[in-house]
């Protein structure tokens, strides 16, 4: 055994006093509190003398003698003598769902969506000892056949699939002219869709009040009986048709951060009261939908909302438009779960997106959504990577949505507000 002097992470219950924030960051987070729920831990770090031990949470150290601990979780299991003396952060755990075979969609040498930036998004993660402290990892599985059945025509299924058998034969196999598929394609789709499905299904089980599903293909732009714009199912709604099948959730609202139009969960919600589909992007451009007077249809006819941007938009009025559609939402609906559809393609500097928000404004916009969720959310919220293509750009970007969900402070040299 060795005496070491640690930088800690600890349950705040063991203080009288709890933990502040000196960020913008830090806000009411009575909206997104759940009450009682023993799971939801704050966390606090100070400096303390700690007995190391093998049952003891490790640190993840910083190399300055700082860090967290490696399962907030069981920081509570420390024994009193060990506990913090300085208060200096609060975190939520946050579920990282992922699942290795998403990395094997293989688009081309040409292609932007490639498995470069699950590896950026992985290499900005383990840069933030912070961040490290409240992500724990989840393997995901696959989806099954009747996941994807509640959402696509059998049609498109069995499209899907036989094209990653042809594509073994012959190479890529083009769906439509920016979607390919090869053959590890169909396990990456069931992949990236079952942890979506999985990540919602342990939010909703209590396990956790915030996951983020790490997977490609992405899946915003696929239809019912289509794929297109690099998505080949739908994972938000395979995600959200789910739960709902097994009675576990009603009410979804499920909000499209994507530069692009989230036309394809647009479409599949659209006759739907059940699901509300809000979705902010720049227009003109791909898709060509997505207009403010596309409110839905029948019954579902005021569940859809659509905010288009104009190209060259900033944080500052993103967040503005933003701000305006989540208290016209809050109006009109009533969730029980929140699906955040993100794309990192809103960054500035991004080949196809045409806006230019900065990684700190991922944070506000997170942290915003969080706070204007109603109460019947009880701070529920499943965030999917669906776009983001400059691969040397996604990273940061990635960290401060982890960051928000987290409800950490946002990263230091993050760029202007
Ligand atoms: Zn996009």
């Amino acid at each position: 055994m060795r005496q070491r002097i640690h930088r800690v992470v600890q349950n705040a219950r063991d203080r009288a006093r709890p933990a502040r924030r000196n960020t913008h960051a830090a806000h009411d987070r009575s909206a997104a509190r759940v009450p009682g729920e023993a799971r939801r831990p704050s966390i606090a770090v100070g400096y303390v003398r700690e007995e190391q031990r093998s049952d003891a949470p490790r640190i993840a150290g910083r190399g300055d003698g700082t860090g967290v601990l490696d399962n907030p979780l069981r920081a509570r299991h420390l024994d009193p003598w060990r506990r913090p003396r300085v208060f200096a952060a609060v975190a939520v755990p946050v579920l990282l769902v992922s699942h290795p075979d998403c990395a094997r969609h293989d688009t081309g040498p040409e292609h932007l969506e490639t498995a470069l930036r699950l590896s950026a998004l992985r290499a900005a993660l383990n840069a933030d000892a912070m961040l490290l402290g409240a992500v724990r990892e989840v393997a995901g599985a696959p989806a099954a056949e009747a996941d994807l059945l509640r959402v696509h025509s059998r049609r498109h299924v069995q499209k899907v699939r036989q094209a990653a058998r042809a594509a073994r034969r012959q190479g890529l196999v083009w769906l439509e002219a920016d979607t390919p598929v090869s053959q590890g394609s169909w396990d990456a789709a069931l992949a990236a869709a079952g942890c979506a499905a999985q990540a919602a299904e342990l939010v909703v089980s209590g396990a956790a009040t915030r996951a983020f599903a790490l997977v490609r293909p992405p899946g915003h732009h696929a239809f019912r009986d289509r794929a297109m714009g690099f998505c080949l199912f739908n994972n938000a709604a395979v995600a959200v048709r789910r739960l709902q099948a097994e009675g576990r959730v009603g009410r979804v609202l499920v909000v499209d951060c994507d530069a692009h139009h989230g036309n394809g969960t647009q479409e599949l919600f659209y006759g739907d009261p059940s699901v509300y589909a809000l979705s902010l992007h720049f227009s003109p451009g791909y898709p060509d939908s997505g207009a403010p007077d596309e409110r839905g249809a029948g019954v579902g006819l005021g569940t859809t909302r659509n905010v288009p941007l104009p190209h060259g938009t900033g944080g500052t009025d993103y967040l503005a438009r933003f701000a305006e559609a989540l208290a016209a939402v809050r109006d009109e609906f009533e969730p029980e779960l929140v699906v955040l559809a993100l794309g990192l393609d809103v960054l500035a500097g991004d080949p196809e997106g045409h806006l230019l928000l900065e990684p700190i404004d991922l944070h506000r916009l997170v942290s915003d959504l969080l706070r204007a969720m109603p109460s019947s959310a009880r701070g529920r919220l499943v965030t999917l990577l669906e776009g983001g293509y400059a691969v040397e750009r996604i990273g940061p970007g990635f960290a401060q949505v982890l960051r928000a969900m987290a409800e950490l402070p946002p990263a230091d040299g993050a760029g202007p507000t």
